[in-house]
């Protein structure tokens, strides 16, 4: 590639809108720009780094068994009514109508579309195992699109699914998957950890998400650096320690108007966690009591897993009203009557606690759980924190943040049997195909790389995903005879089989290596002062900020060595 005829135009500011690294570094580096709120161009510097992810993916999937196919983004209402996503879905979902009025989604994933085509074409058990998997555009109308890649409302996704005759088969398609994404994920030179997920809308019982630790992360990872536990906080556990507060009889005080736990918690000089904060739900058109400890959250993640349903929501006004035998602010779990309570794991046993009394302006204090009340259920609600002992081991787990780069789900029946996918086994009998299905997105792990790979001046690409190998970066390119060694050096690198970007362009040292810097090209070989001394070159390793003096064929077989393996 020659600069001076390379389409990717470099800024010296990060556009406004751009709050993270990548975002900014991705547009100043001139590899993608903005058209829409969420929606991007790829230039060819672009294009080439997508390529290259895309390159190890398609080895990986394939050394795994999975065969590419291509399944269409515009999608008929017809099959997401088969699998009740189709309102189920929501906004996310992109929709429009045809010339003749039919409703069409863009495709936000695939799992219909897939099954419907295995459906109809598998006949028997010799059909399967399957692994089927693509590359290319997904679309959804997330509610804030923000962070560039990381969250845009038309990106590049790796979807696959896999079909097997009975459980243990998905199970296994499932473990193949995880060695691919860990091979993947190592690849593309990522700090990366797999973690414990819910399964969200997607469905299925069991799920790992694939986080690249990265400050700038929306997700929270719990993880035990002892034992291996990795968790993603809205579901994480965490070992309980049993909580007794000051013992007293139990009484019921005078706390005017104190209603949260911090005024409740200063009035009475309690600390919060010795309160039992008792959360009102609607469930299904039912009040539940949550409680957990006053200086906990309860995760909503892990409320619906609890519940069995995704239709609940904590009390608005109006359910206030409509329920006026809970006293708001003063509500709690000691006599309550009409609605069910559950209790997190911590509160079983709890002594010296002080709860809402369901009386106006009053609190009780001295209460003990099991004793003054009994939960219907003790579960797992309170989420997890920093520092909380680990849920397998004796040590503690820490939090960090991270960006889910793939997420791979066991969906068992789920969409076999909404859509009739079967087959015949052995002995002529029909049975639903278990399946699972395994995201990665192309297009946030480009964003994510760059995350961990970049300094203040640009981005440091791992060498196997780098837009180009090597930079050549001659100086004083009027000269005549400048020019000529460079494009010398230039050409045969490029026979070696290298990928050489050639600075071709008459520009100052200055504004060179600037743009150098946002290219993020690992090896760079310049051409300067001492070139007319002696005919060597300097060649500066972009990641360490090395820099050597060799001769140009040392320096192709430092860059060569570099590239086995990869
Ligand atoms: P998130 O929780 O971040 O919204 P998700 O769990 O809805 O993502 P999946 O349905 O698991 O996403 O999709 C598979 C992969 O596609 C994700 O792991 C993620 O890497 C990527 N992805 C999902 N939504 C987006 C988006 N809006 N922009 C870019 N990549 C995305
Ligand atoms: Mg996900």
């Amino acid at each position: 590639m020659r600069q001076s005829r390379l389409f990717a135009p470099t800024l010296k500011e990060s556009p406004a809108d751009a709050e993270i690294a990548s975002h900014k570094l991705l547009v100043r580096g001139g590899f993608m720009r903005r058209v829409a709120s969420g929606i991007y161009d790829f230039l060819p510097l672009g294009v080439r780094v997508l390529r290259k992810i895309e390159r190890i993916i398609r080895e990986e999937m394939n050394r795994e068994g999975a065969q590419e196919v291509m399944l269409p983004i515009l999608q008929p209402r017809e099959l997401w009514e088969e699998s009740g996503r189709w309102s189920l879905y929501g906004e996310e979902m992109m929709r429009l109508k045809d010339r003749a009025g039919r409703d069409f989604g863009l495709g936000p994933t695939h799992e219909e579309v897939i099954t419907a085509l295995v459906r109809d074409n598998i006949k028997s058990y010799r059909d399967l195992p399957l692994n089927l998997y693509q590359i290319g555009a997904k679309f959804r109308d997330e509610v804030r699109p923000r962070f560039g890649l990381l969250r845009a409302r038309e990106f590049v996704m790796k979807d696959a699914y896999s079909f097997d005759r009975d459980e243990k088969g998905m199970r296994d398609s499932y473990h193949s998957m995880y060695r691919a994404y860990s091979r993947i994920f190592d690849r593309c030179g990522v700090r990366w950890m797999a973690v414990e997920a819910d399964t969200g809308l997607i469905g299925g019982d069991v799920s790992h998400e694939f986080m690249v630790l990265a400050a700038v992360g929306e997700d929270r990872i719990a993880h035990c650096e002892n034992c291996g536990y990795a968790a993603n906080v809205n579901l994480a556990g965490y070992r309980r320690e049993s909580i007794t507060g000051k013992a007293r009889p139990l009484e019921l005080v005078y706390t005017p108007g104190r209603r949260t736990v911090e005024e409740v918690s200063s009035f009475l000089e309690v600390e919060p966690r010795y309160l039992i904060k008792c959360l009102m739900y609607l469930v299904e058109g039912k009040p539940v009591a949550v409680l957990v400890p006053g200086d906990r959250e309860a995760g909503e993640v892990k409320l619906e897993r609890a519940l069995g349903t995704p239709e609940f929501r904590l009390f608005n006004d109006a359910d206030w009203e409509c329920h006026p035998q809970f006293v708001r602010g003063f509500v709690g779990p000691v006599g309550l009557d009409g609605a069910e309570v559950l209790a997190d794991l911590s509160l079983e046993g709890a002594q010296g606690m002080v709860c809402g009394s369901n009386r106006e302006d009053h609190h009780l204090v001295g209460v003990e759980v099991g004793r003054d009340f009994k939960p219907t259920r003790y579960l797992d609600l309170a989420l997890v924190r920093d520092g909380d002992p680990c849920p397998r081991c004796d040590s503690s787990l820490q939090v960090a943040a991270g960006i889910e780069v793939g997420q791979i789900f066991q969906l068992g029946l789920k969409y076999s049997q909404s859509m009739g996918c079967t087959y015949t086994d052995e002995k002529g009998q029909e049975r639903p195909v278990f399946m699972g299905c395994y995201g990665i997105g192309v297009t946030r792990l480009m964003a994510a790389i760059v995350e961990q790979h970049h300094d203040d001046k640009g981005i440091r690409w791992p060498l196997e995903v780098a837009p180009a190998h090597v930079h050549i970066i001659p100086l004083n390119y009027e000269k005549e005879e400048r020019r000529r060694a460079a494009e010398g050096i230039y050409r045969e690198l490029l026979e070696s089989g290298l990928e050489v970007l050639l600075d071709d362009r008459e520009e100052s040292a200055g504004v060179k290596f600037a743009d150098a810097d946002l290219y993020g090209i690992p090896f760079r070989l310049v051409l300067g002062k001492v070139f007319e001394e002696s005919g060597e070159l300097e060649l500066q390793v972009r990641t360490s900020g090395e820099r050597v003096i060799m001769s140009p064929q040392e320096a192709k077989n430092w860059i060569m060595e570099a590239l086995t393996g990869v």
